[in-house]
């Protein structure tokens, strides 16, 4: 079972296999692994004492951020998300911890949790992924429908007040060129910054 896994010069965290969208355009849909070898199909989700048991085998200094991400939405396990990053603050304070999220943490969890974030996450990478709801929706596939991308930018605004970075991204190639710019515009919009991001064959 992968819970932790190398990509770049990160440590990459794969806690759930669960999402709330179905993207067409998935990752989980074409390979195992995002990294050329460490299978991302958990058959079970580890728990709480065995994703910290993985982080101590880790030298943790080796790394320059710590990625909430894996094969599915982190935020769907938000309150062991929370407890495990606080746990890794405690252990090396300045270490850079992000999430990689769709942005539907507040639907999923049926409770605005962006005040949590407070002191456990520094960085939020929101996939915006289309420049209107019903794109989105077609391209996403929510489980909560079109109400989902009005919820994510309400996610993104709320949660810059707790963590030092907020960025939305679109991957590159999935969606016209002119929905782009409009895109950085919603961003903009929403006090958080903009990333084109590559996509990944
Ligand atoms: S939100 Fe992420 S994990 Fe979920 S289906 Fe979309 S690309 Fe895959």
């Amino acid at each position: 079972m992968t819970i932790t896994y190398e990509y770049h010069n990160s440590l990459y965290v794969n806690i759930t296999n669960r999402c709330s969208n179905a993207c067409v355009f998935c990752v989980r849909t074409k390979h195992d692994n995002v990294n050329g070898k460490d299978d991302l199909w958990l058959d079970r989700e580890p728990s709480i004492e065995e994703i910290k048991a993985d982080f101590e085998k880790r030298d943790l200094s080796k790394y320059d951020e710590i990625v909430f991400c894996g094969y599915g939405e982190p935020t769907e396990r938000f309150d062991d998300l929370i407890e495990i990053a606080r746990w890794i603050k405690s252990k090396k304070p300045d270490s850079v911890i992000r999430i990689n999220t769709n942005g539907q943490a507040n639907l999923i969890n049926g409770r605005d949790v962006t005040p949590e974030l407070d002191g456990a996450i520094d960085i939020i990478g929101i996939s915006l992924n289309a420049s209107n709801a019903k794109e989105y929706q077609d391209i996403c596939k929510s489980r909560y429908g079109e109400e989902s991308f009005e919820a994510l930018q309400d996610f993104a605004k709320r949660a810059k007040d707790y963590v030092k970075l907020v960025v939305f991204s679109v991957v590159d190639k999935t969606i016209p060129e002119s929905d782009i710019e409009i895109c950085r515009k919603i961003a903009e919009d929403c006090g958080v910054k903009f990333r084109l991001r590559e996509y990944i064959e």
